[in-house]
């Protein structure tokens, strides 16, 4: 059983970014503070696993997005931790089966993309009511299953027909993508050490209605003038933490409404210096038939022999549910579609393989707004109690919701609202 400290000023509930920014913010404030986390480690949704390929493998957020505003870009900097610009690195080939795009098919894929984005954009400011991404978007034509896989099932994670466009055009982030090298789970990793964290700390109840608020779970009890909760918004909306008095009805509907969806990642070594031709940082996608799921592919990101693959939405969710080895089936038929069934004699077996899903402290990636329902991310991130109980996390944000960035600001914020509190 894991030894309590002493009770905080402010109690943060989980270890992700959310909850490592709250707990720094309000500890460089001169607070005490007490981090208490379900896992028995700290990074939440970002985790770097270095031992099963023997390289570091980022099993879930493996980008800082829009680098110009992420607050992680300058927290790296101070680190010393490389951060290299994927935009300027990335090489892009699209295929149709093993073939490379004519120039033709390239130029049709490149319109169809801008007019997809343009459509976006017109529809999402036109002042109308708010309706599904894909309806939005209007992509048709040979190309727009794959642009639907890409926008809908892999950026949000939920297929693109049912997921809110205003939310949608909110969160999109605007370029400047970097890879740290260790990889981002290690880095969220540094950012937390030092901090006064608890492991293999489940809350699970949390009573708030009294001037003090005290957590319960296998640990223990833990009394705090004020919490920062930054439990995922799935955990929330499943009362995974019972809150008593019960959290208002319209916050728990803003948690119903904010989803995670699914993605399942599989990350394969390959053996000896084959790199099927393609450069480091590499980015292929193919052309895919409606209803056929698109898989992002990465392959040799800073030269390493290594081939990532990550499908979403739906299709996500049912091969999570089969289990890895038929993740792992289903994303080697997919480098056999694309390099040849011979590129499959070069992978090691036991790939490396995601589970969101099944993880009972995430149950899912990151959150998608249900149609018609994007305010529910500032629903959700309404101080209560006067800013004694404050909710955080990536669900929250609004501008970067879904990311590690907006999962930092978030706490970040809800650190300061709870620090008011105290002073109040
Ligand atoms: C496959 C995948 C790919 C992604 N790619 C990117 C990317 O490239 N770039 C990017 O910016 N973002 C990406 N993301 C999203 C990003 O990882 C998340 O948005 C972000 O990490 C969320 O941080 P958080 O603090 O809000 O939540 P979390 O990281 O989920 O932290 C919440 C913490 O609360 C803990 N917890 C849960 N319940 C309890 C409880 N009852 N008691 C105590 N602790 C509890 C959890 O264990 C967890 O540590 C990706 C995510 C996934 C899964």
């Amino acid at each position: 059983m894991p030894r309590l400290p002493a009770d905080p000023d402010l109690l943060v509930i989980g270890a992700g970014a959310a909850g490592i920014a709250a707990a720094r913010t309000a500890l460089e404030a001169g607070h005490r503070v007490v981090v208490l986390e379900a896992r028995g480690r700290v990074g939440g949704r970002a985790v770097t696993d270095t031992a099963r390929l023997g390289l570091p493998y980022d099993l879930g957020a493996t980008w800082l997005h829009q680098a110009a505003t992420n607050p992680l870009v300058p927290l790296a900097q101070a680190l010393g931790v490389t951060l290299h610009d994927s935009d300027a690195l990335r090489r892009e080939r699209s295929q149709v089966g093993a073939r490379a795009l004519t120039a033709e098919e390239d130029a049709a894929y490149a319109a169809a993309w801008t007019a997809a984005e343009a459509r976006i954009e017109a529809a999402a400011t036109d002042g109308g009511p708010d309706r599904s991404l894909a309806e939005g978007m209007g992509a048709t034509g040979p190309w727009a299953p794959a642009i639907e896989g890409w926008q809908g099932d892999i950026i949000s994670a939920a297929p693109a027909g049912r997921v809110s466009l205003h939310d949608f055009h909110a969160n999109a982030l605007e370029g400047g993508n970097r890879l740290p090298e260790g990889g981002f789970g290690a880095l969220v990793a540094r950012l937390a050490e030092g901090l006064p964290v608890v492991l293999d700390a489940p809350v699970t109840r949390l009573a708030w209605g009294g001037r003090q608020a005290v957590a319960e779970g296998p640990f223990g009890t833990l009394r705090a003038r004020a919490v920062v909760v930054t439990i995922p918004a799935s955990l929330l909306a499943a009362e995974a933490i019972r809150f008593d008095p019960p959290l208002p009805a319209a916050v728990l509907q803003a948690a119903h409404d904010l989803p995670l969806g699914q993605v399942v990642k599989a990350g394969f070594r390959v053996a000896g210096g084959e790199r099927f031709g393609l450069p480091p940082f590499s980015s292929v996608d193919r052309l895919v038939a409606p209803g056929e799921p698109l898989v992002a592919m990465s392959l040799f990101p800073f030269g390493r022999p290594v081939i990532s693959c990550h499908v979403g939405g739906d299709a996500a969710a049912a091969l999570e549910a089969e289990g890895d080895a038929a993740v792992a089936a289903f994303m080697r038929a997919e480098i056999a579609t694309r390099f040849g069934a011979d590129a499959l004699r070069c992978l090691v077996p036991g790939p490396i393989v995601s589970e969101w899903g099944r993880d009972p402290w995430s149950r899912g990636v990151y959150s998608y707004a249900r149609i018609g329902r994007a305010a529910a991310r500032a629903i959700l991130a309404e101080p209560l109690a006067d800013g004694r109980l404050c909710l955080a996390g990536e669900a929250t944000d609004q501008g970067m919701a879904g990311t590690v960035g907006g999962a930092w600001r978030s706490g970040v914020g809800a650190g300061r609202r709870a620090m008011a509190a105290l002073a109040g």
